[in-house]
Order: C-alpha cells, then sequence, then structure tokens
C-alpha cells in the first residue's frame, strides 16, 4: 500500500477499583505530598523515574497488565485508599481548624506571574522567580486562602541543560503537549473550550485559556498556540523568556491584559491583585481601561486600581528591571491606550523612570498603581526603596513606601521526608502546622544529636547515590574512560558518605560569582589536599541562553573541575532543576552562596538548605542578613568599602578560605571517638 502513516495513541484503561489514580495525577498536590508519587512507584518503580516522575505520562505509558493487578491487590488497594482519604480530606473545603484564617468569602487575591515552578514535568519556571510563586501557590492552598493565580502555558518551556566535554552549555527545548500535563482546558458558558481575545497592535491574539489545579488552588494559563491564530502570534506563549524586546512586550501584554481578561470571562472579581515581578504589569492598563469605559475619570481609576493593588520586585538592579521603547509600547498597546481617556503621553509618563533614556519601566508602572509595595528581604526592600526614590522625590528614600516581605519557601515542598518523619516521631504529627511557633524551635533542639547526624547521614549518602549516576551518564556521555570517572567520583561514596561535601546551585549569573572560590587557586589547594579530611565542591546551575558572561563562568568552572589537582575535588552537575536543587540543598553538608553584595535579593535555596540541616556559609546578602544569628552558620560580611570590583572579590574571597580552613573543615572533622560525629557540627 502506498504510504501513509497514521499514528495511534494507544492508553491504558483504569480499572474501577483504581480509577482514581487519574484524580491523584490531575492535581499538583502530588508534588508536596508523598504518598501519591509512593503509589506510582509501587506500580512500576523503572517506568516512573524514566518519565521524569511525571503521573500523567506515566499513566498514558504504564502496562496495562500492571493496572490490572494492582485493581485486585490488596495491599496495593489499601495504600490507594488511604491516599485518597487523605485527598479528599484536603480538598474538602469546609474549615478543619488548621488554617489559621480565613478570608471573607467575596475576597479573592489574583496573583500574577510571568512564570511558575511548582514540578519538573511542568517546564514553565525558570528559577527562584517561578519556585516562589509556586510556592506561593501552594501555600494559598494549605491555608484555604480564596487565590487563582494567573500565567502563561508555554509549550516549550524553559530549556534542559546538557553540559558538553567542553563545558558549553547544551539547551534543549521540548514541547509538552498538553495531555503530558496537569493542565485543562477551561470550557465557557457554550461548552466549548474557552478561548478569549487580547488586543496587540491592530489586531486581536486568541488565547486558549486553560488550568492547572494546585491542591485547592486553581492556576489560570493562558496559551496563544492554537490554530486562529497567525503562524507569527502562534509563537509568543511558546518558550519563557525566549527571543527579542519585541516577544518579550507581547508575552507581557498577554500576561497582563490577556490574563485579567481570562478572569474576567471566568467571571471572576478579584479584590487584590498581586503583580509579582514587572512582568505582569500591564494588567494595570486593562483594569484602568475596564474603569475609564464606564465613566471613572483617568486619574480616580488609577486611584481605584491602586488600592486593590500588591507589587513586589525582585531585582536588586535597576539594569535588571524590563524597560521598553515608549514608541514600542503605543504601538503595541495601540487599541488600549487611546480608551483610556488621556492623552499617550499620560500613559508613557506612568513607566518613566525620570531617566535620560526616557525608556517605559515596567517597575515604574507597576509603582504608579499599587498601593502595596515590596522587596523579598530587608535588605532589598531597603536598596528597592533607593531604586525606586525618583517616584517619591518629596520624600527621602528610608520614607518611601517600598517595603518587604522576606520570601519563605513551602517546606512540605522542600523538606525531605527523613526529616518529616523524624519530627513526627518526637513531636507528634501536628509539628507542620507550628511551623511559626518559637517552641517549635525549642522542641527540636531537644532532639538527640545522635538523631539528627544520623538522619543527615542518611539523606547525603542518598544524594551522593544519585549524584554519581547523573555524573556518570553525563561524563560517559561526553566519552571519559570509565576509569578515570571511577577516579573522579571517588570521594562520592553513598555507602560511607564521610567526606564533606560543599554545594552551590544557582542560576549562572554575574552577580552571583560562582567562580569566587577560585579567587586564588593555590590557597584552596591547600585547603582540598587532605586525604584524611577530604573536601568536595559540587557545582550545578543554568546560565540563560543568550547570557554569554554566564556561560563563561560555567566554562570556568569546568576549567577548573579538569586540572588534576582538582578533578575529583570540584564536581559540575549538568541540568538543574527543582529535583536537582533539592536534591543538593538538602543532601550536602554546606551551602555555598557568594553573591556581590547587596544584589542577592533574597537567595531562597538557601532556606532549603537550612531546613534540611545543611549549614549555609554565605556573604551576608539578602534573606541571610536577617537568618543568621552567630551560632547558626558561617557568614561572609561583605566588603561595602571596597574601592575597586577586584579588592572587593579579594577581600570576600580571602574571607570565604579563612572561614573553610580555619572553622568549618576542623569543626566538620572534628569527631568525637564515642559518638562517630561532631557534637559541635550537629549543634551548628
Ligand atoms: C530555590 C530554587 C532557586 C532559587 O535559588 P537561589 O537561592 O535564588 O539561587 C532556583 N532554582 C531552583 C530550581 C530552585 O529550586
Amino acid at each position: 500500500m502506498p504510504g501513509q502513516t497514521f499514528s495511534i495513541d494507544i492508553v491504558p484503561d483504569l480499572p474501577e477499583s483504581i480509577c482514581r489514580l487519574g484524580d491523584l495525577a490531575d492535581n499538583l498536590w502530588f508534588s508536596w505530598h508523598r504518598p501519591p508519587p509512593h503509589l506510582f512507584l509501587m506500580l512500576d518503580r523503572e517506568l516512573w523515574w524514566r518519565v521524569g516522575r511525571n503521573p500523567r505520562l506515566f499513566l498514558r505509558y504504564v502496562d496495562q497488565s500492571v493496572l490490572n493487578t494492582a485493581a485486585e491487590d490488596r495491599t496495593f488497594l489499601s495504600a490507594y485508599r488511604s491516599v485518597l482519604a487523605e485527598f479528599d480530606a484536603y480538598h474538602d473545603n469546609s474549615h478543619d481548624g488548621r488554617t489559621p484564617f480565613r478570608l471573607p468569602d467575596d475576597e479573592l487575591i489574583a496573583y500574577f506571574c510571568a512564570e511558575f515552578g511548582f514540578h519538573d514535568s511542568v517546564p514553565i519556571y525558570s528559577g527562584g522567580l517561578g519556585i516562589l510563586a509556586g510556592d506561593h501557590c501552594k501555600t494559598a492552598s494549605d491555608l484555604a486562602l480564596p487565590f487563582v493565580a494567573v500565567g502563561l502555558l508555554y509549550r516549550q518551556g524553559y530549556f534542559r541543560q546538557r553540559i558538553d566535554a567542553q563545558g558549553n552549555q547544551v539547551a534543549e527545548y521540548t514541547t509538552v503537549a498538553s495531555h503530558e500535563i496537569p493542565v485543562f482546558p477551561v470550557t465557557g458558558p457554550d461548552g466549548q473550550d474557552l478561548v478569549i481575545d487580547c488586543p496587540l497592535q491592530q489586531r486581536q491574539v486568541h488565547l486558549k485559556v486553560w488550568k492547572a489545579q494546585v491542591g485547592r488552588v486553581q492556576v489560570i494559563l493562558l496559551d496563544g498556540d492554537i490554530d486562529a491564530n497567525a503562524e507569527e502570534d502562534r509563537t509568543i506563549t511558546r518558550v519563557l523568556y525566549g527571543g527579542d524586546q519585541t516577544m518579550r512586550i507581547r508575552q507581557e501584554i498577554i500576561l497582563g491584559i490577556g490574563g485579567v481578561r481570562a478572569l474576567r470571562a471566568l467571571n471572576l472579581a478579584p479584590s487584590v491583585w498581586h503583580i509579582n515581578e514587572g512582568h505582569a504589569a500591564f494588567m494595570l492598563a486593562e483594569r484602568v481601561r475596564e474603569l475609564v469605559s464606564a465613566a471613572v475619570p483617568f486619574d480616580a481609576a488609577i486611584e481605584a486600581v491602586a488600592a486593590a493593588t500588591v507589587f513586589t520586585t525582585h531585582t536588586p538592579v535597576s539594569a535588571g528591571h524590563d524597560a521598553f521603547d515608549p514608541a514600542m509600547v503605543l504601538d503595541y498597546l495601540s487599541q488600549v491606550i487611546p480608551a483610556l481617556g488621556v492623552t499617550p503621553e499620560r500613559f508613557i509618563a506612568l513607566g518613566h523612570d525620570g531617566g535620560e533614556d526616557r525608556r517605559f519601566n515596567m517597575t515604574r508602572l507597576a509603582v504608579a498603581a499599587a498601593r502595596g509595595i515590596n522587596g523579598v528581604s530587608r535588605l532589598h526592600g531597603r536598596v528597592s526603596s533607593q531604586i525606586l526614590a525618583s517616584a517619591w522625590p518629596q520624600v527621602p528614600p528610608q520614607e518611601n513606601p517600598v517595603g518587604f516581605v522576606t520570601n519563605g519557601v513551602h517546606v512540605p515542598t522542600f523538606l525531605r521526608s527523613e526529616w518529616t518523619g523524624l519530627l513526627s516521631e518526637h513531636l507528634g504529627p501536628s509539628w507542620a502546622y507550628q511551623l511559626m511557633d518559637r517552641d517549635l524551635t525549642d522542641s527540636i533542639m531537644a532532639i538527640p544529636p545522635g538523631r539528627f547526624w544520623y538522619v543527615k547521614q542518611q539523606i547525603k549518602g542518598e544524594t551522593l547515590r544519585a549524584l554519581r549516576q547523573r555524573l556518570e551518564y553525563q561524563h560517559l556521555h561526553n566519552r571519559l574512560s570509565s576509569a578515570h570517572i571511577r577516579r573522579m567520583l571517588r570521594y562520592l561514596d553513598p555507602e560511607s558518605p564521610n567526606a564533606l561535601v560543599i554545594g552551590f546551585a544557582r542560576r549562572f549569573a554575574a552577580y552571583k560569582r560562582a567562580t569566587l572560590l577560585f579567587t586564588d587557586l593555590d590557597w584552596l589547594r591547600a585547603i582540598v589536599d587532605h586525604d584524611e579530611r577530604p573536601v568536595i565542591f559540587v557545582f550545578a546551575g543554568k546560565a540563560h541562553p543568550a547570557d554569554e558572561p554566564g556561560q563563561r563562568l560555567m566554562q570556568e568552572v569546568h576549567r577548573i573541575a579538569n586540572l588534576p589537582e582538582f578533578f575529583d575535588k570540584v564536581l559540575l552537575v549538568e541540568g538543574y532543576n527543582m529535583e536537582l536543587g533539592g536534591l543538593l540543598t538538602s543532601g550536602v553538608d554546606v551551602w555555598l552562596n557568594t553573591p556581590v553584595y547587596p544584589l542577592e535579593a533574597s537567595g531562597t535555596s538557601g532556606m532549603k538548605a537550612a531546613i534540611n540541616g545543611t549549614v549555609n556559609l554565605s556573604v551576608l546578602d539578602g534573606w541571610w542578613a536577617e537568618g543568621y544569628d552567630g551560632s547558626n552558620g558561617w557568614a561572609i560580611p561583605p566588603a561595602t568599602q571596597a574601592s575597586s570590583d577586584y579588592e572587593r572579590d579579594h577581600h570576600d574571597a580571602t574571607t570565604l578560605y579563612e572561614i573553610l580552613q580555619d572553622e568549618v573543615i576542623p569543626m566538620y572533622y572534628r569527631r568525637d571517638r564515642k559518638l562517630g560525629f561532631s557534637p559541635e557540627w550537629v549543634e551548628r
């Protein structure tokens, strides 16, 4: 027969007795509760890892006979029923006493962000901003807050990273199909998939509206990749932070203006609107337009919109804030601005930061119509009030309205289950609801130190095993010999995880100074060159594909990791994502952070480390300037008086080497003969 090929998709049927496995796969609740992944592991351990811990993919590829067997297996059924009981109890909306307060039913918080990091299987995040947004959704769900999130459904998302034999980053984009991830089309009143229109230049872009369920919280995701759009418009929501300025402004209009329209189409009337980073600030234009079209004068409309708007800024350097050529803004908003009832200049002035270049700055737009404005740590709040000082020329920066809310991390997502077990055993199951109580700290301090050491060693062993697997795969792929790889990994011993392991995993952005550790290689060599007390550094991180300096930093780490004196002491692991980040923050001994002060707005990975008993060694920047109390880790006081960048880096590196050689390494290896560990270390 002449060749036309058809593909048919055979999807296993879920037997009646276990049919709600589908519900578990469809709700991101699985990303912070261990029991659902455990069920999938019980069914087919190998497949679970092969599909990247993605429940929807798992249920497409699992063998029918495995499901049929499980449907009759008493052990499996009993586990299945208890997971569903927990799932249903969580979603039961009656007040369970564990949520500390409730907002009145007519309140609704709308939370807009360009990226969300819930789980690696949904690749619509790039880094800390997205993980924070994901954590906020999960926490809002735990607290039963009336909350809806709005973002974009990127089909190619953010890239997966490989590092080749020369230390170059290779960015791999894969297209995710909607049936592979837990997102579902929203249907309109007519029963059809809901599609809304967003004005862009002189045309309308059509956006399909999807939703993801994060526990009790809905996340609305907009998708322009549909037939109704011209090819050019189909690409707008394809890649997170991809493309040039025109792509960026299109994405931000879709997010801000399309986002408001999607909520309206769903009949939602938020009482609080949160702009998480400037990307989403065009929502203000749409909300002002709505009021103006209802005959409210422009100035009163701005006031009314501002009264219901909260803005969080995340970037401590003004050059990092999105800014567009005003002509571009006028062009792309050519349907919106005329409907605001003011001259185009009035609107453009809202985004003007007073600088010479007269660019339209998204942070300034957000500040122009938000009553709550905050940075993400105390220090970052201060820095932001200076960056934004010209918005309130009549008051000194320290008195302007820019405040701070220090970031946090969603503990159930990032605390390893081994710790959950230890805490429940010693404190009872209710500890998880007392995270804000000082008493909890005292109770934790009363747990015998040996138990901490034992649990930490267990987690570290698992981490080293996983790291070995990843590094073996990475280096075999890059054609290193097995013998060389064995030598390289000789200190990563999962059975006896006794070598001091120091982790550094972050975006390779210049200000994070990944290479500060390599400022003086002779000194570093002297520090690590001890057979009895080895010190291993594990690096991971992505550089944005367009960030060449960032990629060069990574190549420099790679170069040093290949020097004969460091090849088994400095390891660079590819594929930084939530899973690898989670492994490292929980499974190394020390979490290193060496940003240029005061450019680390918060640095939440350090919090993930801290809750998992990993000791922070960090420049006193971001959250650590508040978290460090003199005895719970180590601090590098920043060289704020240095006369040059060179002198500053040299000063910070010297402090780092001194702390490592005089404090960290001796304390870690000062093992008590009887106990087998260093009591001072556990105390720290
Ligand atoms: C927590 C987290 C971040 C943020 O870490 P920083 O401390 O800001 O570097 C970035 N990426 C991933 C995958 C994370 O889990």
